[in-house]
Order: structure tokens, then sequence, then C-alpha cells
């Protein structure tokens, strides 16, 4: 596992303000040649950044995440997720541009709904880092900023003619970019439909750029409850102090935060590193919900794994874990149609009235049934 490593230049800056998240946004590396200063980059990563800069997916990379990305080790777990990479622009067999087909279930603009009784709204395609996996590549970065209210009102009022919908996902993007403010107002546009039960933000912001979960954020959330949190750990080096208290300052304040995992090769594709991690995300008070198969987006095959190799993760932290800290192995089925999930076989054989399972200590027990 790499060390966090600290790239003085950056994160030494005298700045009154350098802890503030605004601070950090103002000062992220978004251009090729800051990204050279910054790390020693290769000639595949540096093609990679030129080609974000020429228009393809951006990059962005706040002081604070950019500290944690190793300055010379190009195989760095945390590099990898944030620094384009030339491989990004090599079709892989099974690729798709919109891979979970939302616009196909867009019902309202910036509204998707690809399940009977939740939503996705999309409420900016602004985010603090540029995920190099991520599933909405297709838009995100790609401008327009934090919506209106004016601009999502359509979707507010679709939502208020369908009170099956009950639970709605606030995304984008990452809506913790927003002003404070603004997000408060969706917040509470929303909670003007009466069948709108649960609120949940889909966020990177408690990973990438903690200082934004400051106290004034979760007073100004809080009076929106239910509302819960849907982060994003990929790897243990990123659960930093920083890190722990925005997580802890999000659950002191009554916001469930529950965390999904991308499983990325040669970034987190391990039982043991998943297993610090997961254990590391309990004791801050994160549930890890859902391990995901990354989805097949354009420019991501060489960050994605086999299937089995989930599966085969999942065999060895069954029994290892307890039940709070082993997630659901999730395959986003391509096309939009819908999450399942996906688990190692324990059952070993069957007979009328018996099974046979394999154990996780390695014993054969019969389940007779009554
Ligand atoms: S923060 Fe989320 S939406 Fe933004 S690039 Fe990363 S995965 Fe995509």
């Amino acid at each position: 596992m790499t060390e966090p490593h600290q790239n003085l230049d950056l994160v030494t800056l005298e700045h009154p303000t350098r802890e503030s998240w605004r601070w950090q946004l103002q000062n992220s590396v978004r251009s090729v040649a800051d990204l050279r200063r910054a790390l020693d980059l290769t000639a595949e990563e540096l093609a990679g950044a030129e080609r974000a800069e020429r228009g393809g997916f951006p990059f962005a990379i706040p002081p604070y995440y950019l500290a944690l990305c190793d300055k010379s080790d190009p195989s760095c777990p945390i590099r990898r997720q944030v620094v384009p990479h030339a491989a990004e622009g090599q079709p892989t067999q099974g690729d798709l541009r919109d891979p979970l087909g939302e616009e196909a279930h867009e019902v309202a603009p910036d509204l998707i709904q690809r399940y009977p009784d939740r939503a996705l709204l999309l409420v900016s395609d602004r985010c603090a880092v540029y995920c190099r996996f991520c599933t909405r590549s297709r838009m995100v970065g790609a401008g327009g900023g934090p919506r209106s209210i004016a601009r999502l009102e359509p979707a507010f009022a679709y939502l208020a003619a369908h009170p099956e919908v009950s639970d709605v996902i606030v995304s984008g993007g990452d809506p913790l970019i927003m002003a404070t403010p603004r997000l408060a107002a969706i917040l509470a546009r929303l909670r003007e439909i009466p069948s709108v039960q649960t609120l949940r933000l889909a966020t990177r912001v408690p990973v990438v750029l903690p200082q934004r979960i400051t106290a004034e954020l979760v007073e100004a959330l809080r009076p929106y409850h239910p509302i819960w949190v849907m982060t994003h750990f990929n790897h243990p080096n990123e659960v930093t102090p920083e890190a722990s208290q925005a997580c802890q300052r999000l659950a002191d304040a009554g916001f469930p935060v529950m965390n999904h995992t991308v499983l990325l090769r040669g970034i987190n594709d391990d039982a043991a590193c998943l297993a610090t991690l997961f254990r590391e995300l309990v004791r801050n008070r994160v549930r890890p919900y859902y391990l995901l198969q990354a989805d097949p987006v354009s420019g991501t095959g060489h960050l994605r794994t086999p299937l089995r190799t989930g599966v085969e993760i999942m065999r060895q932290l069954q029994g290892k874990l307890s039940g709070i800290a082993l997630p659901k192995l999730i395959v986003d089925t391509p096309g939009g149609h819908g999450k399942v999930p996906v688990s190692p076989d324990f059952v070993i054989g069957s007979s009328p009235g018996a099974t046979r399972f394999l154990a996780p200590n390695g014993v054969e027990v019969d389940y007779i049934d009554p």
C-alpha cells in the first residue's frame, strides 16, 4: 500500500484561508502545466492530461487530495483515481458512453427515474475532483454549473405529480460543491413535496474535500432531515484525520453516512486493502454499503476488473469482517435495468430437505430443513 505523500510545494503555500474549502477549490490543479509541476508524470499520464485539456473529460485535484498522491509513483492508488491516462482514449469491449441508460430514463430535465420509488436529481455538473472512472463522465464537467431552482422546476413538478417516488437522490456532479444557500434552497423545495420522504446526497466531498463539511453546512442542511449521505471512499489512504472528522461531523448531526466503493483494477482490487478500508469506515460510523463492479464507461477499460475478481474478494472477506463492515457486491446492469447483487456461492450441494454449505472456516456443514 502506498503511503500518503506530501507535495510540499503546493500544500505548504502560505495563505490565510488555505484550510477553507473555497481556497481548496480555487487552488485545484486543472491544467497540464500545474499537474506537471505537482507530479512526476509518466508519458501516458501526460498524454492523458493533454487529451483532457484539449476538451476531453476534465481533471481537477484540490491541494488536499493532491497531497495524498505519491509525487513519483504512478501506481499510487490515489493518483490513479484522478490523474488522466492515455488509456482513456482506448476503447474496450463492452464500453458504453452512458452505461446506466440515464439519458433514456430522463423523465424531466435533470431528473432520472430508473426505479418506481426512487429518482435521481442532477443539480450540478461540477465536482471537486473528476474521477477517471466516473459513470457520468459524459456530462460532468461539461459546463452549465449548478442548476437554478427555475431550471429544476419541471423536475419538482414531475415529483409532485408522481407520489410513488418517495426517495430522491440529489447528485450531479457533486451537490456539496454548490454554495450552501443554493443547495439548501433545493432541499427546501424538495421538502415542499409531501410524497418525498427520504433525501440522499451523493457526494465525494467527505473524501476529496473534507474541509467542506463545516459546522455551518451541517446546521444549514439539518432542517431537511431525513437526509442520508452517500459517499465514496475507495482506498484506506483516503481515510485521513480530516476525512474522519468530516464523517463524524455528519454522523453527529444525524446524517446516516453510507459508502459506495468502486472496485478498481490496481487501486483496491485486493481483499486486505478493502478489509482495512471497510474497518476504517465503520470506525468512523460510515456503513460500507456497496462494493460496485465498475460500470463499463467508455475510456475506463484499464480500471475495470473481471467480475470474478469481486466475487473472489467477497469470498475472502466473508467471515473475516463483521456484517456491518461487509458491503454487498453490486453490478448495475448495463442499459439502466437496475442493480443486482452478486455473491460467492457457499452452497456446495443439496438433497431433499438438506443443503450443504462450505462455511468460511472451510468446514462443510449441512442445514436440515424443518
Ligand atoms: S465525484 Fe462523482 S460525479 Fe464527480 S467525477 Fe467523481 S464519481 Fe463522477
